[in-house]
């Protein structure tokens, strides 16, 4: 099992990323944010036009119809963070084992110290499976997290989201509707999608980002394609091959480019679909060519990682160690010692000999915590910018504090439920996924200078255990 299990503390001794953020916002610290709106209440935000709210996602375009949150009662907007955690406490002891919390590495310290678990998505998904009696699921994360919980949990457990519009831009850049049309134009080249050719293989076998609506899940499920997380994405490319003579591979075209380079498959293969191009922007006879469609999406947090950020990080700090998730573009992931996900990142970091100094490429709520639980080592993330996930930020622990009295007074609000009908295919896809096996190759092995700190061996089931 993996262990990612931050151990309980004071949070005032942490360098937490919004104490960061106040300080430099009030002039008390030097550095720079990217907004300095992030040091206000999340709320200011959801009672504004629909947006990703300040971060990285900022200049992002949302999607008409994304959820809204309600206004959060005056009680947890003006409370003071200690007030704040003291409820949270009280709250969750009178709960018991009736509730669950689920926090993603990416969420704000003020948050993560109440979760009982804390991991990637599919990590807390399977978490919260170790809690079949709890009644709530309250999960600290973005909303496609919140429908991969709901997915695999049993139908009485509700899944919470404590702020709805904590969405995320990425998952947000391929809708339903998007691929559907994307699929009718694929079949307009390749001919019955669902008919295999003289090699046995089908034209096209669609793969998803673990980072991916519960609606796309669904699609790739009724298509005979399968999910993937950043762990396992080379396992679930070679699995998809085996059935299709290509993949359409949506959201993240960086995650599909890296890890269908490290396999092999060149970049003339590779075609970009913009869904807002015919065709996505190819020609047919580059579409008959393609290994690996990727689609248009990005993560506006990883996008943020550049090569001269590396080159300056190896000037400036000789001898450091570069790790970069491979949500980021292939330049950076190629320039950076080792690329692979944040469980991976956290295993590198664990293996390495004490005075090690990492520059590290991912969101910097869990570079930070990792810099702060790891004081034998010296960590800084590569952007010196303080930029925290947008979404991920709209969690506030006023929110947390809001969910968890509703819960005590026995009041169930923002559940997230996936329909059956979509439910059920997403489900398929997902099972596709935990039966796919590796062929022998490292799962997470992309570009990089030079041989990485550690290897991942984790299964993707792996599993965060409790925290003390
Ligand atoms: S870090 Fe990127 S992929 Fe993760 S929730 Fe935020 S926007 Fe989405």
């Amino acid at each position: 099992m993996t262990i990612v299990t931050p151990p309980v503390r004071d949070i005032r001794l942490a360098a937490s990323v919004d104490r960061s953020i106040r300080l430099i916002s009030t002039g008390k610290a030097t550095g720079s944010t990217c907004a300095p709106e992030l040091a206000d209440g999340p709320w200011e935000f959801d009672r504004g036009p629909v947006a990703y709210g300040p971060g990285a996602s900022q200049g992002d375009v949302i999607p008409t119809g994304a959820p809204r949150q309600g206004a959060l009662p005056e009680a947890y907007r003006t409370a003071t963070n200690d007030e704040l955690h003291a409820r949270i406490r009280a709250a969750k002891a009178t709960l018991g084992d009736r509730v669950v919390i689920l926090g993603h590495f990416y969420q704000r310290d003020e948050v993560v110290q109440h979760a009982d678990f804390v991991g990637d998505s599919f990590q807390l998904a399977n978490a919260a499976l170790t809690k079949p009696d709890a009644e709530a699921i309250v999960f600290c994360g973005v909303h496609f997290m919140a429908e991969t919980a709901d997915l695999l949990s049993r139908p009485e457990q509700a899944v919470i989201l404590p702020n709805l519009a904590a969405g995320c831009s990425m998952a947000d850049m391929a809708d339903e509707s998007s691929v559907e049309e994307c699929w009718e134009q694929l079949a307009t080249v390749y001919g019955d999608l669902d008919t295999p050719g003289a090699d046995g293989r089908v034209p096209v076998i669609p793969v998803t980002y673990m980072n991916s609506s519960a609606a796309l899940k669904g699609f790739v499920g009724r298509h005979g394609g399968i999910v993937c997380t950043s762990s396992n994405a080379r396992t679930v490319l070679e699995q998809a091959f085996e059935r299709g003579q290509r993949v359409l591979f949506f959201p993240d075209q960086h995650l599909g480019r890296n890890t269908a380079k490290a396999m092999g498959v060149p970049l003339e293969q590779m075609p970009m679909w913009n869904p807002r191009r015919p065709l996505g922007g190819s020609s047919a006879e580059q579409l008959e060519d393609a290994r690996v469609i990727l689609w248009h999406g990005f993560c506006s947090v990883h996008k943020r990682f550049t090569v001269e950020q590396i080159e300056r990080a190896r000037a400036e700090h000789p001898g450091v160690q570069v790790i970069v998730h491979p949500e980021c573009p292939m330049p950076v992931v190629d320039a950076a010692d080792a690329a692979g996900s944040t469980d991976f990142i956290v295993k590198a970091i664990a293996a390495a000999p004490a005075g090690t100094t990492f520059a590290i490429g991912t969101e910097i709520n869990l570079v930070q915590r990792l810099a702060a639980e790891n004081p034998q080592h010296e960590i800084f993330c590569l952007d010196p910018v303080v930029c925290p996930c947008s979404t991920m930020y709209r969690i506030h622990p006023g929110y947390l504090a809001w969910v968890l009295e509703e819960l005590v007074e026995g009041r169930v609000v923002n559940r997230i439920q996936v329909a059956d009908e979509v439910a059920a295919p997403a489900r398929l896809a997902l099972e596709r996924m935990l039966a796919a096996k590796p062929q022998g190759s490292a799962p997470e092995r992309f570009g990089g200078s030079a041989a990485p700190a550690a290897t991942s061996t984790s299964p993707a089931t792996a599993t965060p255990e409790p925290r003390a």
